[in-house]
């Protein structure tokens, strides 16, 4: 039975109805307009998945139901405690979509936790039980699934494996605390590591105001010596982030995506070797880690997934 899948962001809302075995079966989208509040977000959601269902030729009632990848903080009720890119604050959404898609299952969770769901199900992680996510991006999300379920521990919040310390007292990051793999590397610390280098007088062909992931990549592809050292800084910390993750989950599979993945083995090679150096003997093997395959369409796949049984 398929499942409708929804990907809410900050400008837009994708939709897609999904097959049991996790693929696009039809996709659509309208613009979200946050500032028509909770109400009017909820209003295009439900207009949303009537138009999938009519274009798919399907009744909602003959789908699993509907799922919702949300880009905030949720609770187990539904709630979504704060989502910033909406400016919503304690919203009781998912009853808010109950109330107006009656008698059909409605599920939504955190979007980092339901692409972590999808890669786990219909991505780089199909058929294991168990596996962590991080999306490299302006920050680092992140999800874990354990015995084909999101884990979310007792704050319901577990996967933030952006915030996890790999330098005690490091750069500030913007949750309020230091030394997050966050602040090191995600977009903001990668460009200011490769900007202190640029200051310490290394020769590079990195101009400051130029400097983004990929500009860095890129120089680093060409050997660049700036080019390099910031990749394999940036490398290095997700790697300890990776054998932590390791030492104590032991996933099957740990997936990596995000813009800063799009450099591929250029940055999945020295994040794997900084895992090996970092992770108890006798673990390392176990877990496969590789860049993560469903992109952009993790959303609304692993939505889907919320509801499929
Ligand atoms: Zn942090």
């Amino acid at each position: 039975m398929p499942a409708i899948g929804i990907d809410l962001g900050g400008t837009d809302i994708k939709g897609a109805v999904i097959s049991d075995e996790g693929r696009i079966l039809h996709q659509d989208l309208v613009s979200t307009q946050p500032e028509s509040g909770a109400d009017g977000v909820a209003d295009r959601i439900v207009g949303l998945v009537g138009s999938l269902c009519d274009t798919h030729g399907v009744t909602l009632d003959s789908t699993s139901g509907v799922g919702v990848g949300v880009p905030g903080v949720t609770r187990k009720d539904g709630t979504v405690v704060i989502a910033p890119n909406l400016d919503w604050h304690h919203v009781p959404f998912r009853q808010m979509l109950q109330d107006r898609l009656t008698g059909s299952a409605v599920e939504l969770d955190n979007d980092a936790n339901v692409a972590a769901l999808a890669e786990a199900k219909a991505g780089v992680g199909a058929g294991c039980d168990s596996l962590a996510f991080l999306t490299l991006g302006t920050g680092i999300g992140g999800g874990i699934v354990v015995d084909g379920r999101v884990h979310h521990g007792a704050s319901y919040s577990a996967g933030e494996i952006g915030h996890m310390v790999v330098i005690p007292d490091g750069p500030l990051c913007g949750c309020g605390k230091s030394g997050c793999l966050e602040a090191i590397s995600a977009t903001k610390g990668m460009i200011s590591h490769a900007e202190k280098l640029i200051d310490d007088g290394f020769v590079t062909s990195l101009k400051k105001e130029d400097l983004t992931p990929k500009s860095i990549c890129d120089a680093a592809a060409e050997g660049d010596e700036i080019g390099e050292a910031t990749v394999d800084h940036v490398a290095r910390h997700i790697g300890i982030a990776v054998a932590n993750l390791i030492n104590i989950l032991s996933p099957e599979v740990i997936a990596i995506g995000g813009g800063i993945s799009a450099a591929g083995s250029l940055m999945l090679d020295p994040i794997a070797a900084s895992a090996e150096t970092n992770t108890l003997e006798g673990m390392f093997e176990h877990t496969r880690i590789e860049l993560a395959r469903l992109g952009n369409d993790a959303g609304s796949i692993g939505a889907a997934y919320l509801v499929m049984s």
